[in-house]
């Protein structure tokens, strides 16, 4: 049923008119005029809630603010809108009415009145508390900021041509990676440089409060760092063996492809049992979580020592080229399955190779996990005899 009809059948059955709603207007390859402030409050470590305010250039008439549904690197509908709380808009001091679109729960529709020209919008993303709840984001020791969770932005544009400016205020005392260009800090709030919502939403934040840099090329052009983030200050202590694999997978994943396209990379790093599990790529940057013994206990942690290959590889392999069906203009159009088997499947294998090649898994390590992958397929799978 088209939600008109259903609209307007729910109203004469409610008994009440409902308001005016528009469809979200389809995206165009145009700029939105004017840079969105987005400011993050992540100094609530006790409820765990991100507090969010945007001021947004507008003008006067009908507009929808989208909340992020389509994840890339999720290549599914799970924006966790669930968690989305506490949404007021305001204009020249004075209330602005929403609805919630009654087609698209990701959508939130309103009409800005005569003569504004900055819309505040301020509301929270509340972290899950335990995984029960969904992935937890925040804990009283680091914490995980995607942009894609704590923004709103206006239907209409492609993501790529609506600029923001974001910023970040952290726990005191704390300090923070993100392939994003700092441009100031006042105590502890950071501003960043202007940059599009493609970019930001690429662009996540690791912060903690027990912290190491490590230089995984030094000397090169193109700055590589490994940003660890741990529950307790001495799992940063990194091994001369540790810190040689992944050095040398830099220049393993270089041989591989003979040219790099990003002008720095930052691998961020969670050793953690109390933030929620990732793997996610981007193109200057991945997300990634691993035991709290990742280096202080080398030689029984190397299982899932080939994530970092794996997201390393997704800069070439889905980033910087990716198959055309799993791209669209917004976060809010389906994206489709096609090409996956390159995106991720080629992926997975060259971050199995590069693993081995670079010493995060030993030969044996290696040979142990392709017989995990045969015996996976071995029996129960269409077309097995
Ligand atoms: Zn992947």
């Amino acid at each position: 049923m088209n939600k008109h009809v259903f609209a307007a059948a729910l109203s004469s059955v409610m008994g009440f008119t409902l308001p005016a709603f528009a469809d979200v207007p389809n995206p165009i390859d145009t700029p939105y005029s004017g840079t969105i402030k987005i400011a993050v409050d992540a100094t609530d470590l006790a409820h765990r809630i991100f507090k969010i305010n945007e001021t947004i250039p507008v003008n006067a008439g009908e507009m929808t603010l989208l909340y992020p549904q389509w994840i890339p690197g999720h290549h599914s509908p799970v924006g966790p809108i669930s968690q989305l709380a506490g949404l007021k808009m305001s204009a020249k001091g004075k209330v602005i009415e929403w609805q919630r679109d009654p087609g698209n729960v990701y959508a939130f529709n309103l009409k800005v009145p005569k003569g504004v020209r900055e819309l505040h919008v301020e509301y929270q993303f509340l972290s899950p508390q335990s995984s029960e709840q969904g992935r937890v984001m925040m804990t009283p020791e680091m914490l995980n900021l995607q942009w894609d969770t704590v923004a709103l932005y206006p239907a209409g544009h492609y993501s790529r041509k609506i600029k923001f400016q974001p910023s970040v205020t952290l726990p005191k005392g704390w300090q923070f990676a993100t392939a994003l260009e700092k441009s100031s800090q006042k105590g502890n709030t950071v501003t960043f440089e202007g940059i599009d919502f493609e970019n930001l939403v690429d662009s996540p934040m690791f912060a903690g409060s027990h912290y190491k840099r490590v230089d995984l090329n030094p000397n090169a052009d193109t700055p590589v760092f490994l940003n660890v983030f741990a529950d307790k200050e001495k799992d940063l202590e990194i091994s001369a063996e540790g810190l040689t694999a992944h050095r040398e997978l830099i220049q393993q994943m270089y041989a591989l492809y003979g040219a790099h396209h990003f002008d720095h990379y930052d691998f961020l790093l969670a050793l953690t049992d109390k933030l929620g599990g990732i793997g996610m790529e981007h193109h200057r940057s991945s997300e990634n979580s691993a035991k709290e013994n990742y280096f202080s206990d080398w030689d029984k942690s190397w299982v899932g020592r080939d994530l970092l290959a794996h997201e390393f590889n997704h800069s070439w392999n889905g980033k910087y080229r990716r198959p055309d069906a799993l791209w669209t203009p917004t976060y809010n159009q389906v994206k489709e399955a096609n090409g996956l088997w390159v995106y991720e499947g080629q992926t997975q294998f060259w971050g199995q190779v590069i693993a081995a090649r670079s010493g995060l898994w030993s030969q044996e390590n290696a040979m142990d996990m392709l017989a995990r992958l045969g015996a996976t397929y071995d029996q129960g799978r269409p077309g097995m005899a």
